[in-house]
């Protein structure tokens, strides 16, 4: 471990000269501590002169390296004791199957809210395995909103409550945690606020996240699961498909993404000594992203030129997404901003536009001058 993964962990306001202010939407900005770091232990991890993309799973550096991320992952979210963390593959995509295989029974219904793209190809799959209803949906305005608790009709007896709590390509986020009929598990897609912002874990029945933007790099699938949920699951499933095997052998059935673990942990310790406005760890990312957002949604806010997808009170602190009155200004807005050596900023082609993606390792220098650069623009183009 270098000194720089141990010190107290500041936030930089400026790539190095050598890199962009990246904006993409995932996989997404690491902190450059975590990158020096990975760089380092590629080589030679723990002084064992073999790198951690060599190592075997089942030796001793890697029960470190596993021990150590669980461990960070537990401590950095305050994940109770009776829920297991895994390290799962094949992407949040897997999970859109893996979830109901193993929590919705033949014949049983689930309940899912459809509040954009991703909510939807989770609501598609589930299908594969049983009912599905909709106890919310954004659809008929363009997913432009969060449903309130208020507007959410669950069916009698759902086997779950599935609900994505960022919407990373409408930009939308959940300001709120359902709360779904007694004892029905609420089943949460993180994949793109998780860790953003302090939440009580012990509300949830499982939750997942694809590591690719606020935990590390692509390759792994974080995934929370209390132990009453675990014990729900369907035993009659292929091998790799149970989520009970998985927890059994601690995310080592076979070969684990090794390297997208390792990244993980890194991220996970760079997290828990974050510092800022007095406060560590996730307290701190959420009044620092809070900070960051705000730039950017107070030049939407006093702006006539510009147009915010998001209703006010469902905006996303991680992704946020506007467009100027053409498409023609789109991409002079996207070609003038690369030239300034801002990335990412294209909108998912589902809506166009642009979208600020502002991860927890997105430095608040990079919105200040995204935010800089979208009066200027206006200015000039208005
Ligand atoms: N859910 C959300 C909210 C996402 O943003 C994404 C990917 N951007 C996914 C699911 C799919 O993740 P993966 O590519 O890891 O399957």
């Amino acid at each position: 471990m270098s000194a720089t993964m141990t010190s107290p962990a500041k936030p930089s306001s400026k790539p190095a000269s050598d890199r962009l202010f990246n904006f993409s939407a995932g996989p997404g900005v690491l902190a450059d501590e975590v990158l020096r770091q990975a760089q380092q232990d590629i080589w030679n991890i723990d002084g064992s002169d073999i790198g951690i993309l060599e190592h075997s799973h089942r030796g001793k550096v890697f029960d470190r390296v596993l021990a150590e991320a669980e461990a960070d992952v537990r401590s950095v979210g305050n994940v109770p004791a009776n829920f297991k963390v895994l390290f799962l593959t094949g992407g949040a995509s897997t999970q859109n199957f893996m979830i109901p295989a193993n929590l919705l029974p033949q014949g049983g219904t689930a309940d899912y809210i459809n509040t954009g793209y991703w909510a939807e190809k989770c609501i598609e799959e589930a299908k594969f395995y049983g009912t599905v209803h909709l106890a919310g949906s954004s659809k008929e305005k363009n997913h432009t909103f969060i449903p309130s608790q208020a507007e959410l009709k669950f069916s009698p007896k759902p086997a779950y409550v599935h609900y994505t709590s960022n919407n990373t390509i409408y930009g939308t986020e959940y300001h709120y945690t359902p709360t779904t009929p007694a004892g029905v598990p609420l089943v949460c897609d993180a994949s793109s606020d998780i860790y953003s912002r302090p939440i009580d874990v012990s509300r949830f029945g499982l939750i997942y996240a694809g590591a690719q933007k606020n935990m590390g790099a692509a390759g792994t699938t974080v995934l929370w699961i209390r132990d009453d949920v675990l014990e729900r699951c369907n035993p009659k499933l292929p091998t790799m498909l149970r989520f009970g095997v998985h927890a059994k052998e601690s995310s080592r059935y076979n070969t684990p993404p090794v390297f997208a673990i390792y990244v993980v942990g890194l991220v996970m310790k760079w997290v828990k000594k974050f510092e800022y406005a007095g406060k560590r760890g996730v307290e701190a990312m959420q009044v620092y992203n809070g900070e960051k957002a705000k730039l950017i949604y107070d030049v939407l806010d006093s702006s006539k030129f510009y147009k915010g997808h998001a209703r006010p009170d469902s905006r996303s602190l991680m992704n946020i997404t506007f467009r100027t009155p053409s498409e023609q200004l789109d991409d002079k807005f996207l070609k003038e901003a690369q030239a300034q050596r801002m990335d990412g900023l294209k909108g998912h082609r589902a809506i166009g536009g642009m979208r600020a993606s502002v991860y927890n390792a997105f430095p608040k220098g990079g919105c200040e001058v995204l935010a800089q650069f979208m009066r200027e623009f206006e200015r000039k183009n208005g």
